[in-house]
């Protein structure tokens, strides 16, 4: 199956005026499907060195009000003879969420009855889903149980990490050969040569991967490698090295400052710091992740497009024998979701211990609930081909 020329030529879009309101607007509001355009303005390779400005501006743009919502304080659970009892308020209303959003481990029936002769095709976030949040990113390592169980899932069906982190990282903290990576929430993809278009289109280029095994790399935004790796990243370093606990990482086609370990007083510096410098760059924007904000490019891409980019390269997509499910515990990871609700064309579940607002048909509580789910996949698979 052939690519549709709509993902091999994302739109970039054509530069927008810089103002409060692109800067401040919530994430899941920003429109950025727009007009085309290139990259090669010269205005945007300058490299700002400015003290941060007023800290009017994060407070007025409902950047403080995102970055305290984006990973609410975690619950206690009291276990009763297996039966969560409801310990608090917030419990009730996790009981009363989970009926919009049951159980993937409860309704494992009804989800192996849909995938009966289809194939399943797994996809997965990395960060608080396959490992768990912790307070440094570099030590968000994933439990050898874990890794055992993606690997026999890997055994039996297509299977992708799709993240927010460099691919490079990301295959470094999975370390699993056997499946795809697509990092920087999808802009950087590894997939397999069998089914991609032309090699000759700006953004593929064949490589090989760990194995020597040709592939094929998908980098929709790779023009905007030099703006985010030699000025963002620097900048951000720069002006938030005053920050105790400011953590910057360089995810080559996103940059992301975490103030997970900063005192909650020095957020609106945070803030400020991240703000100074994206009004300068008005190719970028920004999104919230859980206690992270994210740097991206202004493209038309994200883990949903990653999605149906491995579908398509897979030979997986227009077929009605195929359920792709996706498990995420993210707002970007929300695009994914929605990809699969629209159509009803595969399972979208949300990892959360808290209640949230999500376009997932499924919930898990943690990662590891996505532990016991994917080994549940394997058991079945193996089951119906006995
Ligand atoms: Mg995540």
């Amino acid at each position: 199956m052939e690519l549709k020329s709509s993902h091999s030529s994302p739109v970039l879009t054509d530069p927008i005026s810089i103002n409060k309101s692109r800067l401040g607007i919530h994430p899941n509001l920003l429109s950025y499907a727009q007009s085309g355009g290139s990259l090669s303005s010269g205005k945007c390779m300058t490299i700002p060195r400015k003290k941060p400005g007023k800290l009017d501006d994060v407070r007025s743009n409902g950047w403080l009000d995102a970055m305290k919502s984006s990973s609410p304080p975690r619950k206690k659970l009291i276990k009763d003879f297996n039966i969560e009892v409801a310990a608090d308020d917030i419990d009730i209303s996790y009981c009363s969420w989970m009926i919009k959003y049951p159980s993937a481990l409860k309704s494992f029936e009804k989800i192996s009855k849909n995938a009966k002769n289809k194939k399943i095709a797994v996809f997965l976030d990395y960060d608080g889903t396959l490992s768990p949040i912790v307070d440094d990113p570099d030590r968000a390592f994933m439990p050898d149980t874990m890794r055992s169980a993606v690997r026999d899932v890997a055994k039996y069906f297509p299977t992708a990490i799709i993240s927010g982190r460099s691919r490079d990282k990301v295959y470094e903290l999975v370390g699993l050969t056997e499946l795809y990576y697509a990092g920087s929430h999808g802009m950087d993809i590894m997939g397999p040569v069998s089914h991609t278009e032309s090699d000759d289109h700006t953004n593929f280029t064949r490589s090989t991967d760990q194995q020597g095994k040709e592939v094929n790399l998908f980098q929709p935004a790779r023009e905007f490698i030099p703006m985010i790796d030699e000025q963002v990243f620097k900048n951000l370093v720069e002006n938030t090295k005053g920050i105790k606990g400011a953590i910057v990482e360089n995810h080559k086609f996103c940059a992301s400052v975490h103030y997970r370990n900063v005192e909650e007083k020095n957020w609106p510096t945070v803030a400020q710091c991240v703000h100074d410098i994206l009004k300068d760059y008005p190719r970028l924007r920004l999104t919230h992740g859980r206690k992270v904000l994210e740097i991206r490019p202004v493209i038309d891409w994200n883990k949903g497009k990653a999605v149906e980019f491995l579908l398509e390269s897979l030979g997986l997509s227009d077929r009605d024998d195929v359920l792709p499910i996706y498990i995420g515990d993210d707002k970007s990871d929300e695009d994914a979701f929605r990809v699969l609700r629209e159509g009803s064309r595969g399972y979208g579940i949300l990892v959360s211990s808290m209640p949230k607002e999500s376009k997932a048909f499924y919930s898990l509580r943690d990662p590891s609930e996505v532990k016991k789910f994917l080994k549940a996949l394997v058991r079945w698979k193996k089951f119906e081909e006995a």
